[in-house]
């Protein structure tokens, strides 16, 4: 089963998506993590997205495109579900060709929805682990020893597009150029909506039941 996550900044898709991969054994496509690295890798695509990301703007639509056909073609035999991509309707129908030449289909489509007031407080304290990846939240899920991962001992950053100036960029963009893609999917078949606000777990029971439905 393939699965698409979209919806705002903050929503949860990382968070659940990690989760529902995991319950579902798919291979977690997360154009925002594909991103990040390239950008610790210094590579040549890093270098270029470095600009847009720190803006909260989205990295142009060439790059991108280009970055999610390697990940999905790299290992086919595998199911996938993918977080941050598409973000506009010109990417969603990329993918729709894509995926058409690949013969491969998505079969849940899911629109994480919250309102903009609990997407801030999520954004604002979240915390990474440079290390490991793992998340953290400032008030929600404290890490026990501060500044400090639970998991690695790894320290714990706050991304860059995460300070308070950022984020209402992104959330503008999204505003503009994302939330038009719930009328490119609400029509096609596997599509489904959730009220991602609340808690992490109880966000997951809603998720499953809709994946699982
Ligand atoms: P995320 O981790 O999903 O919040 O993504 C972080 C940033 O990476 C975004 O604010 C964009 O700058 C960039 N990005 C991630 N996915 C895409 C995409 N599909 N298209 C363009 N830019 C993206």
């Amino acid at each position: 089963m393939n699965i698409l996550l979209f919806g705002p900044p903050g929503v949860g898709k990382g968070t659940q998506g990690v989760r529902l991969a995991k319950t579902y054994g798919l291979r977690h496509l997360a154009m925002g993590d594909v991103l990040r690295s390239a950008v610790r890798d210094g590579t040549p695509i890093g270098k270029k997205a470095k600009t847009f990301m720190d803006a909260g703007e989205l990295v142009p639509d060439e790059v991108v495109v280009g970055l999610i056909e390697e990940c999905i073609a790299g290992d086919r035999g595998k199911d996938f579900l993918l977080d941050g991509f598409p973000r506009n309707v010109a990417q969603a129908e990329s993918l729709d060709s894509m995926l058409d030449r690949l013969q491969l289909k998505l079969d849940r489509i899911v629109f994480m929805d919250a309102p903009e007031e609990e997407l801030l407080k999520r954004l604002t304290g979240r915390l990474i682990c440079r290390a490991c990846g793992f998340g953290f939240h400032r008030h929600y899920s404290p890490p026990q020893k501060s500044g400090i991962c639970d998991h690695c001992g790894g320290e714990l950053y706050q991304r860059e597009d995460d300070r308070e100036e950022v984020i209402a960029d992104r959330l503008r963009v999204y505003q503009q150029q994302t939330r038009p893609l719930l009328a490119y999917y609400a029509r096609q078949p596997g599509f489904a909506e959730i009220d991602a606000s609340g808690a992490m777990d109880e966000v997951f029971e809603r998720l499953k039941q809709v994946v699982s439905g």
